[in-house]
């Protein structure tokens, strides 16, 4: 038996979920084919567990630092068990909801893992689907290097299933994931220590925000260690794990070990070379402005192409190329410009639009900076201080801000406002004509000199 549709989403993560309903809302007669869990890896192993553990991991920070305000806490007990179960219990109830969403806007549900078969048709477990339109929102997978023993570490996903507060615990990788679980184990008590290959982590971001971050880490004794590239994990008679690196030093004595140094995308199995798409050699694959692939009429989006895998841009790209598709948007697409993103260290870092590295190669000697360096209001009773720092980057004698970038407490609420200014082309004059809220640390961001 086969079925043909107006659209097959294959992946019923972020972008596959948003396409379809968007396209639904159009009358589009949709399916959605999804291997594992509704709601993809934001969903079941992504944003919203990790948001769950660095909600608790702050509620920790804040604990530790209650005295301050005058209360006598003491010992205060911790469950990770109990964490765990109501964070479980939580994304099974989301799951329920995408799978009661699919329902109502009238979208198949296809549980398996989809196959092309041709450039119109896709099979799952033996059963043929066509489509007018089909689009790859498959995702991507945790990676990590085959080397001897790597096996005896977990991945991102493998954190999301540990039964038990790790007591030893390295994290290997420098990218936001990487930094945000080590923070997340430290603040819960494990005994953490941060790996990275390079100098510091979040190569990508701006100077000031490694600055903000390697200062965080030194204050809250959460040890980096650099410039560190693992050639071999073994198991120690004591049943810990050993890691050793290529320059000959050997980190010792984990009962854990997160590998969190990238991800992959999730194009091996699913038969592109049966269509002929154009595949890049690390799995990307490779989209025109409309997410249009190689092949006519099969379209990618999400973390499948390789550029910002977050989840409101797989969800925008989705919506927009039903919007186009079905709604009679012509011309619809998303630009991929001044996209904020929040890493949820401790302290939280906001950043939206070009780095001051980025806009220099650009712009050259057209770029402004103003940073501000600060203890916020959250710290004044404190005897250990935490600054928070923020940068602006403005371009031309208008002074058009092009970057911000925080590391606060609340930069992560603070930052979507910011970035809805950046991408309407703010300058910082209106920054400054903008009345500030007192007491607050947002307040820097407009009253920079
Ligand atoms: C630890 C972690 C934390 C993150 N935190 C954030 C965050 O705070 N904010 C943020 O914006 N983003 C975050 N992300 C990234 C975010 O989860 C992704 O960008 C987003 O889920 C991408 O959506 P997608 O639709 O491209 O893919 P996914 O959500 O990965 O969905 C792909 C789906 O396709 C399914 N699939 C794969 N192959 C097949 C097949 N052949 N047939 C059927 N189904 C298939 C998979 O099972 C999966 O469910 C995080 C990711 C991780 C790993």
């Amino acid at each position: 038996m086969s079925k043909h549709y107006d659209l097959i989403c294959i992946g019923g993560g972020s972008g596959g979920m948003a396409t379809a309903r968007r396209a639904a809302s159009y009358g589009a007669r949709c399916a959605v084919i999804e291997a594992k869990k509704l709601g993809g890896t934001c969903v079941n192993v992504g944003c919203v567990p990790k948001k769950v553990m660095w909600n608790a991991a702050h509620t920790a920070h804040s604990l530790h630092r209650a005295q301050d305000y005058g209360f006598a806490v003491g010992e205060v007990g911790f469950d990770w068990v109990e964490l765990k179960r109501r964070r479980d219990a939580y994304v099974e109830r989301l799951n329920g909801i995408y799978a009661h969403n699919l329902d109502k806007a009238n979208i198949d549900f296809i549980e398996g893992f989809g196959r092309f078969v041709d450039e119109r048709t896709v099979e799952v477990d033996g059963t043929r689907y066509s489509a007018d339109h089909i689009v790859i929102a498959t995702g991507g997978q945790p990676w990590r290097p085959s080397i001897p023993g790597a096996e005896l570490g977990i991945d991102s996903d493998g954190f999301f299933e540990l039964e038990a507060l790790p007591g030893k615990v390295a994290v290997l990788g420098a990218g936001y994931i990487a930094v945000e679980l080590a923070g997340v184990l430290h603040e819960l008590g494990s005994e953490t220590c941060l790996v990275i290959r390079g100098q510091e982590p979040l190569r990508s971001f701006d100077s000031l925000i490694r600055e903000g971050l390697m200062e965080a880490f030194h204050a809250e004794q959460l040890p980096v260690v650099t410039g560190f590239e693992a050639s071999k994990l073994e198991r120690a008679a004591d049943g810990t794990i050993s890691i050793y690196g290529k320059d000959g030093r050997c980190l010792e004595g984990y009962d854990t070990v997160v590998w969190a140094v990238g991800r992959r995308s999730c194009t091996g199995s699913l038969g592109l070379e049966r269509i002929g798409l154009e595949v890049r050699h690390n799995g990307d694959i490779p989209v025109d402005r409309y997410q249009q692939t190689s092949v006519s009429g099969v379209y990618a989006l999400g973390d499948i192409i390789g550029r910002y895998p977050l989840t409101p841009v797989a969800i925008a790209a989705g919506r927009r190329l039903a919007d186009r598709v079905f709604g009679g948007r012509e011309g619809r697409h998303l630009e991929y410009r001044c996209v904020p993103t929040v890493v949820f260290t401790h302290p939280p870092i906001g950043t939206v639009g070009l780095t001051e590295e980025e806009a220099r190669a650009e712009f050259g000697d057209d770029v402004t900076i103003f940073t501000n360096r600060f203890i916020a209001m959250d710290y004044a009773l404190s005897k250990s201080k935490r600054r928070s720092l923020m940068k602006l980057v403005t371009v031309g004698k208008e002074q058009r801000v092009v970057g911000a970038h925080m590391i606060s407490p609340g930069a992560d609420e603070m930052l979507q406002g910011f970035a809805v200014a950046v991408r309407m082309g703010a300058t910082k004059a209106d920054f400054d004509d903008t009345i500030a809220i007192h007491p607050t640390s947002a307040e820097e961001m407009v009253t920079m000199v």
